[in-house]
């Protein structure tokens, strides 16, 4: 019987794992942690956004300059293929208003205890606490325990599904990036993706803000708008909206040291309509009670104008201008710490159709470590999921032609 080692007990190694051990292969998912997809986890606290139910070409187009790469995966294993097999495991979907899919469940940890079930009667071994550390000088998979003490294996094929490097305290840190680095496969540096950006605020502001909501909003970023809310923080701005628009503004900032986001601090008025009501006598009243009363502006959307100090003195129109685009600069990213994901990893020429790594025979490669990054909304895991199966099909055509 073939051997295959998968390395990386997240959502792209145990899909390929459950695919490899249906075709009668000996599969071993080895993970540095003591339990298995820690983030598959993280992701079921926000309720397990598994996929989206828009129509593939648009779904597809969510992956930018990776849609042609990513494409025949998806196209094999599909997001409603992932809802079939969610369902498979006993865990019935829904598709929220906003078209993404989520357990009914709202959680991934009854799906994560089902399919370990399904993985343990089709035979899948698992050896956790052992920390890839690459290959020794005879080709041999090195592993080091709890102990420090080196294992070494030598399969017949091995996948590397080791994630990107965001929340690295669930287990993906990136590390794996020198091992493959050594073999001269090139990487696209891990960067933050749907992370929060820094903004020097004014003291007043942060300590009067942080932590607060900034909705309804739209963001305005390179001819892009983006409705939803954003968050404030002490050190920036994050949230699903600003998460977005974050891959550009992420290589804006890489090019030009900056970026200025505008904010429509009142979406649901024209330009003109807010205008109209901002043209009523202010009175003895103060900027932020006039703002409060005329236009039902929320403190925080107030405080954030008061950053611009002439806001007090701007008439009508100006300041109605300056609500509907309030600019504010964004000077980087925050830590990939807290990313929800991260963009680089392994660039496209460096596999086959089938995701084996062209310098390193035998050696697959699925999900967050491939070069693709895409927004939250369902992207994500599907493309783990399908980039998992997509290299377990790989890995078969390879050990028949073997
Ligand atoms: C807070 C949060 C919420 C999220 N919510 C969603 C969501 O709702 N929808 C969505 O689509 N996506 C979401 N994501 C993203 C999604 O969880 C990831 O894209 C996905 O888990 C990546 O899967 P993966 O299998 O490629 O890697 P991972 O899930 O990161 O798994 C990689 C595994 O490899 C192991 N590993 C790494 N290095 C080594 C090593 N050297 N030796 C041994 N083992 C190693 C790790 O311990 C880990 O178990 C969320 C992420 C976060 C952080």
């Amino acid at each position: 019987m073939a051997s295959v080692a998968v390395i990386g007990g997240g959502p792209a190694g145990l899909i390929a794992a459950e695919k490899l051990a249906e075709a009668d292969i000996s599969v071993t998912v080895y993970d540095r942690k003591p339990s298995l997809a820690r983030k598959f986890l993280m992701a079921g606290r926000g309720g397990l956004n598994l996929t989206h139910s828009e129509d593939l070409t648009n779904f597809l187009a969510r992956y930018g300059s990776a849609e042609k790469h990513l494409t025949p995966f998806i196209n094999a294993f599909t997001p409603t293929a992932l809802r079939e097999w969610c369902e498979g495991l006993g865990e019935p979907v829904f598709t929220g208003s906003s078209g993404r899919v989520f357990p009914k469940s709202m959680k991934a940890s009854p799906l994560l205890r089902a399919w370990q079930l399904r993985l343990a009667k089709l035979g899948v071994e698992l050896r956790l606490q052992r920390d890839w550390r690459g290959w020794n000088d005879k080709g041999a998979l090195v592993f080091t325990n709890t102990d420090g003490a080196e294992e070494t294996v030598s399969p017949d094929a091995t996948l590397l599904a080791l994630g990107g490097a965001s929340w690295p305290r669930l287990g993906s840190d990136g590390s794996w990036t020198k091992y493959l680095a050594d073999k001269k496969i090139a990487i696209s540096p891990l960067r933050p993706s749907n992370c929060g950006f820094t903004v020097k605020w004014s003291d007043i502001f942060r300590a009067k803000y942080a932590g607060q909501p900034l909705k309804p909003v739209a963001l305005l970023f390179n001819g892009q708008r983006v409705a939803g809310e954003a968050m404030l923080a002490a050190k920036g701005i994050e949230g699903g909206a600003i998460y977005a628009l974050s891959s550009p503004l992420r290589e804006a900032i890489a090019a030009n040291g900056s970026a200025v986001l505008h904010i429509d601090l009142k979406p649901g008025l024209d330009e003109p309509q807010l205008a109209d009501r901002l043209s009523a006598p202010r009175g003895g009243r103060s900027l932020s009670n006039f703002l409060r009363q005329e236009a039902a502006l929320s403190p925080a959307a107030i405080g954030l104008l008061q950053e611009n100090q002439s806001a007090k003195n701007m008439a009508a129109p100006e300041l109605s201008a300056q609500i509907k685009s309030f600019p504010v600069t964004l000077t980087g990213t925050f830590d990939i710490d807290r990313a929800i994901s991260s963009a680089g990893g392994i660039v496209w020429h460096e596999v086959d159709e089938n995701l084996m790594l062209r310098r390193q025979k035998g050696v697959f490669a699925a999900g967050e470590m491939l070069d693709w990054e895409a927004p939250t909304g369902g992207y994500l895991l599907q493309a783990c999921f399908s980039t998992g199966v997509g290299a377990a099909n790989g890995i078969l055509l390879f050990l028949n032609n073997k």
